[in-house]
């Protein structure tokens, strides 16, 4: 199944310049939605996630069916804000201006083998967000899952990602 063929390119969206990769028109194809799940869940099987966080927000329509059949709990990654109770944070820099994401205190332990799961790896930033994020917690072991990764734009971000085992689903 080539489910690239799946993901609506949208120009010149939210902005001039971005060709924006749309997974809804993924999604609501049952059998390609059940094609990415199962294609990451047989990827990561068996490494002992005990853990998947996910990207507010398209990172946790996939990310909650990953954490459900690898039999791992479920931790959303949301904008500052937004999670009701203690939480720790980090930001990172934007094209214009920085943003913060957040998980709550208690949400991961030190025993923790995670999966961090988000729609689309652009230029790293939001990923590498999320692993500083997760590393505070001194979690065990951290795996990245994308349904896309836009390969050809290389920075330094990307590179401090490549130690970590990635799967992508498109490249
Ligand atoms: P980045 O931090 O640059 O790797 O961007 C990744 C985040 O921004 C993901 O959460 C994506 O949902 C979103 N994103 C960035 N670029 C695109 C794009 N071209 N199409 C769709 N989503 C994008």
């Amino acid at each position: 199944m080539d489910l690239k063929q799946y993901i609506r390119e949208i120009p010149d969206y939210p902005e001039k310049g971005v060709n924006f990769k749309d997974i809804t028109t993924l999604l609501k194809d049952g059998d390609a939605f059940k094609a990415v799940v199962d294609q990451v869940c047989s990827h990561f099987e068996g490494r002992g996630i005990t853990k998947v966080v996910s990207l507010e927000s398209r990172g946790f329509i996939v990310g909650g069916a990953l954490a459900y059949h690898l039999e791992a709990g479920f931790v959303p990654a949301r904008k500052k804000g937004k999670l009701p109770a203690e939480t720790i944070e980090q930001t990172y820099e934007l094209e214009y201006g920085t943003d913060t994401i957040e998980v709550h205190l208690d949400a991961l332990c030190e025993d923790d083998v995670v999966l961090i799961h988000d729609d689309l790896l652009a230029t790293g930033g939001t990923a590498l967000a999320a692993l500083k994020l997760v590393q505070k917690m001194k979690v065990k072991q951290v795996f990245f899952s994308f349904i896309c990764d836009l390969k050809f734009i290389e920075n330094g971000n990307k590179a401090l990602l490549d130690e970590y085992e990635t799967h992508s689903v498109v490249t």
